[in-house]
């Protein structure tokens, strides 16, 4: 009785998303407020203030879903692209403020284990997500629970590679032809203007594909096409019974899925590649909040 609801928090670029969550994922209330990319200290200091604000006798833990890699030993987060969060032990600094069982994760960790759990991947064992955004992240579900690897760095699906020694990755990674690099929201809005002019955006091009045009149509086939690599490579691995795609860029919807689909049939193989489906996700943003608060769930429960 007393362990039955979470705060889960969800940290983007641009804002934080924090709700009190129960066990069926029903979101209780919800509040939002903008990230400070000044500092680590402000930042930590408004996410704190997210759970304060939300917080009551019934909340039994926290649950935290962070754009950073992490290493689950320490519940560090141990560098991140678009926010100011880097080398933080995370989880011993919040359980330690609020008083509560903390668990963190990576956002698309997060948003993966929220699809599987309420949203497109309900009743599945093995599924894998990617969020197609700023840049591709990635989360997987295996044999039933989330598969976060040795430490917890484990699913960073966006920097497969695709192209070898092609165009170079973004933020601090190293490598090269990176699935998110040639695949991601901010690869469609760089070719949308390179095709359309600076004002084209990643939305403008899927409008515009919408409509008809042809050039815009053929810019979201080689995005799909080079996304059913990735896939293939993870169906190949995995063997999943399904692939969710979610973040900003599924939009696109079937423009790029299903260019993406028909490389998946050229690359996975049999059997894994007739088993499969490739599905939208169904939380939206909603995803990375739920998941954040399963998370939140873990901690209590350990
Ligand atoms: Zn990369």
């Amino acid at each position: 009785m007393a362990a039955d609801r979470v705060i889960g928090v969800d940290l983007g670029g641009t804002k934080i998303l924090a709700g009190v969550v129960d066990r069926h994922g029903t979101i209780e209330r919800r509040h939002e407020r903008p990230t400070p990319t000044s500092s680590q200290d402000e930042l930590l200091l408004e996410l704190e203030a997210a759970v304060v604000e939300l917080r009551d006798d019934g909340v039994a833990g926290v649950g935290f879903g962070v754009p950073s890699t992490i290493d689950q030993r320490a519940g560090r987060a141990v560098s991140s692209v678009n926010v100011p969060l880097a080398d933080v032990d995370l989880r011993a600094r919040m359980s330690e403020r609020l008083g509560l069982p903390v668990g963190v994760d990576n956002d698309a960790n997060a948003a993966a284990i929220g699809e599987w759990a309420f949203g497109a991947g309900r009743g599945t064992r093995h599924m894998v997500m990617l969020t197609l955004g700023t840049g591709i992240g990635g989360g997987l579900i295996l044999d039933g629970r989330p598969y976060r690897g040795a430490v917890g760095a484990a699913a960073e699906l966006g920097h497969i590679v695709i192209e070898h020694d092609g165009d170079p990755c973004q933020g601090t990674c190293t490598g090269r032809g990176h699935l998110e690099t040639l695949a991601s929201g901010n690869r469609a809005g760089a070719e949308a203007r390179a095709a359309f002019g600076p004002a084209a955006d990643a939305h403008r091009l899927v409008r515009l594909a919408s409509e008809g045009d042809t050039r815009a149509r053929a810019i979201l086939e080689r995005l799909g096409r080079r996304l059913g690599s990735g896939i293939a490579t993870l169906v190949n691995v995995f063997n999943p019974e399904l692939v969710v795609i979610g973040g900003g860029f599924a939009a696109a919807g079937d423009l790029v899925l299903a260019p993406a689909r028909e490389v998946l049939a050229r690359e996975a193989l049999s059997p894994a590649r007739e088993l499969v489906r490739v599905v939208r996700a169904e939380l939206g943003t909603a995803a990375g909040l739920v998941g954040a608060a399963l998370v939140g769930f873990e901690a209590v429960d350990r």
